[in-house]
């Protein structure tokens, strides 16, 4: 059977993860996987359930029932069946995910369920500690990082086409916000991994993030020789 190759891709948000996660993953023939979507998933049915986030041990209940899939080719979110993957993109969804992920428990359970996903096939992963803590012996571990001021003006962006209303000033905040509840964490908190290699996006159109991190697939994962899946 062939080698199965984890790709780790951590960083803040706004640096670009999800969406060159997914084109990676397409290019590669991997399995891509949002972790961020589990701890949004988990966010949702607890703000659902009437769940505050101080009930640590109902919010780890919760996702270690929670079914969580990915369609395949980066076409959604299904939780217990239901597709969320438009509904858990609210701003308000990703600081109740940013709460709901410093809960030891919550990891601990989504953390089981990310490493059960890559049991059976090769994987490009995304999050906030997949080098870290989720595959500290990944094959490949990138941390993608961008200007703070770059990096609201992408998410508002994003935000606008999606359809929200937008006031910059308060995304700017919220990335911030999060960014600092995100590091400053007691459990897994963001950092890169000491054998990560960093790529500052700020300045680097989509297809020089992609090209970078491609030779760093090929060096780590073949040698240096050019494997048929890496066309
Ligand atoms: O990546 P995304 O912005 O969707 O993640 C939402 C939130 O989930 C993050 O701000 C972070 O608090 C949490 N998260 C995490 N660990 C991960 C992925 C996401 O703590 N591996």
């Amino acid at each position: 059977m062939a080698k199965r190759i984890v790709v780790a891709i951590d960083g803040p948000a706004g640096a670009g993860k999800s969406t060159i996660a997914q084109r990676l993953a397409a290019r590669l023939g991997f399995t891509y996987i949002d972790t961020g979507a589990m701890y949004r998933a988990v966010a949702l049915w607890a703000m659902r359930a009437g769940i505050e986030f101080t009930e640590m041990h109902r919010l780890e209940q919760l996702a270690a029932a929670a079914q969580i899939s990915f369609r395949p080719g980066g076409g959604g979110v299904l939780l217990n069946g239901e597709d969320i993957t438009e509904v858990i993109r609210d701003p308000r969804m990703s600081e109740a995910a940013s709460k709901v992920s410093t809960v030891p428990g919550v990891r601990r359970e989504l953390v089981e369920k990310q490493r059960a996903m890559a049991s059976a096939t090769s994987v490009v992963m995304e999050g906030r500690d997949i080098g870290t803590v989720v595959f500290p012996n990944a094959d490949v571990k990138v941390f993608l990082d961008a200007d703070s001021k770059i990096r609201a003006e992408r998410r508002i962006c994003d935000l606008k086409l999606r359809g929200g209303s937008v006031d910059a000033a308060t995304v700017a905040r919220e990335i911030e916000d999060r960014d600092q509840r995100d590091r400053g964490r007691s459990t897994a908190p963001l950092m890169q991994a000491p054998d990560a290699v960093y790529i500052d996006t700020s300045g680097l159109t989509l297809e020089q993030v992609e090209e970078e991190i491609l030779k760093v697939v090929r060096q780590r994962i073949s040698n240096g020789k050019e494997p048929h899946t890496l066309e």
